[in-house]
């Protein structure tokens, strides 16, 4: 079996020379891609909380990667492999991903060195809160500055802790709910926010699905219709992912990979069914809809079309890459293929769509909230009734005329917008555009030759742009 030469590049510099890579085709000087590359700062947070009768020491990143736009924008991650490497990686891919998408943010991670299954959810509150007090004394959360969202091992409810923590530090602050994103609907949160990136992973797909010469690439006819997919993760995203490509799309999920074991079947698994099962604390062994194996990082690259990585970075690396056999992998994850692999895997013929690109759905819909929090308004509160009563007026005209609609058409077509129609058809415009914008520069320069280097490429000229417009 050949194998990549050379070492394999932790998830930092994997993103560097991707990033170079992409660089190197454009005519930006050297120095102001240097500017672009390089993270702007890192801050690092030691701080005790008195838990179970004795001082815990928790230690905390937030780095923010690029600042030409502001506010700076990236989750918060809780787990214990969080180190500064990862986060400035994050960081940075959150820089290029906002440029790549068109949302006006610079790019910002944070983490946290916990397990959340140590603590209670008591415990766990109170660790929130004390690190989002030495965040915000540094402005390092803030409605204008900076601003978190949930990411692996966080969710809306550590979004509310931190929301509510800010919101007691700066009482006077009227924006102070947009301090974070991914908040529950009820506390200032959007409606579509807890599925967006695996929404937006759905939507990838199917754009990629519209272009001929795409399918045609990677060897697919059809659409997305019982195309066999295996997911790595059910969390947030592979999820929300694996519940709409199956439910909504008719594709067949063969296998799913977790931490506890790797579930089986050909026929598609129902994902709704596993997902409840196992939140509902039973032993993975006990589902009854497919085979369970022991955890096994390799169930990865089993035979399918389409393998949507959403779980973590580096899972498909220089030793495993030869043995990847989807045809497409979409990148529901950040970073989960290293640059050796990502090399390995082009030469093989395999149609990545990169993480910048497929994961972006939590960023955009990120971007609605917070503009809902500072705009202090519902999306289509105003205009939802007015829409209606003008498609119903249409619709009876019609009807006067003899026309016939069915019931739900009828229906359909009178209902005005909801804020959940409004974030999802925002979302899907999102994707579709940026997709363009990945086939235009590819189009425009062949050299870049795959989806990765085009999207780097696209991010790169847009914060370069900014830049050069401003003197630098
Ligand atoms: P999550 O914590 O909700 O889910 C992660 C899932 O992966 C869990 O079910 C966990 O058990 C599983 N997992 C962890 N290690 C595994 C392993 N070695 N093998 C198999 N399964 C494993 O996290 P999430 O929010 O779904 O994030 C997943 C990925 O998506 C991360 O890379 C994150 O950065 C990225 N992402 C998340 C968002 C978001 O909105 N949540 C947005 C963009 C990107």
């Amino acid at each position: 079996m050949s194998q990549a030469s050379g070492k394999e590049l932790n998830f930092r510099q994997s993103v560097d020379l991707m990033f170079n890579r992409a660089a190197s085709f454009t005519d930006i000087s050297p120095k102001l891609i240097e500017k672009i590359r390089v993270c702007n700062a890192t801050y690092t947070v030691r701080f005790g909380v008195k838990l179970r009768g004795e001082v815990h020491t928790f230690t905390g990143y937030r780095s923010v990667h690029s600042e030409h736009k502001e506010p700076v924008k990236g989750g918060i991650r809780y787990s214990l492999d969080v180190n500064q490497d990862e986060v400035e990686a994050l960081a940075a891919l959150m820089t290029y991903k906002s440029a790549l998408v068109e949302v006006p943010y610079g790019g910002s991670k944070g983490g946290l060195c916990i397990n959340p299954k140590d603590w209670n959810e008591e415990e766990l509150e109170r660790i929130t809160r004390r690190f989002t007090f030495e965040l915000a004394r540094r402005d390092l959360i803030h409605p204008s500055l900076n601003v978190p969202a949930p990411d692996m091992g966080t969710g809306e409810r550590e979004m509310a802790w931190m929301m509510d923590e800010y919101r007691r530090l700066n009482n006077t602050n009227i924006d102070a709910i947009a301090c974070v994103t991914g908040k529950p609907v009820h506390l200032g949160g959007i409606e579509g926010r807890v599925e967006a990136t695996g929404r937006g992973v759905q939507y990838a797909l199917q754009e990629f699905f519209r272009h001929d010469d795409d399918k045609k690439k990677a060897g697919f006819r059809g659409n997305l219709e019982g195309k066999k997919i295996i997911v790595q993760g059910l969390g947030n995203v592979g999820y929300h992912a694996a519940k709409f490509l199956s439910e909504e799309d008719g594709a067949k999920i063969i296998a799913v990979s977790e931490r506890a074991g790797v579930v089986r079947n050909e026929k598609g698994i129902n994902i709704e069914k596993l997902y409840q099962h196992i939140r509902s604390g039973e032993d993975l062994d006990k589902f009854e809809g497919g085979k369970v194996s022991d955890p096994d990082p390799e169930a990865i690259c089993a035979a399918c079309d389409i393998l949507i990585p959403a779980a973590l970075e580096g899972v498909i690396h220089m030793n495993n890459a030869h043995n990847v056999k989807a045809k497409l992998i979409i990148e529901a994850a950040n970073g989960p293929v290293t640059a050796k692999a990502d090399k390995i895997l082009r030469d093989k013929g395999v149609f990545i769509i990169p993480d910048m690109y497929a994961n972006a759905g939590g960023v955009t819909v990120s971007y609605f909230e917070w503009v809902k929090n500072i705009g202090h308004i519902r999306f289509g509160r105003l205009q939802r009734r007015n829409q209606e009563a003008k498609q119903r007026l249409l619709i009876e005209a019609l009807q006067a005329k003899d026309i016939k609609f069915s019931k739900k058409f009828k229906q359909e077509y009178i209902d005005g917008a909801s804020e959940l129609d409004l974030v999802r058809a925002g979302l899907d415009d999102t994707m579709r555009s940026a997709y363009s914008n990945i086939k235009g520069a590819l189009e425009e320069n062949p050299e870049l030759e795959d989806m990765r280097t085009a999207a780097f490429y696209v991010a790169i000229s847009d914060i370069a742009l900014h830049y050069q417009s401003i003197g630098l």
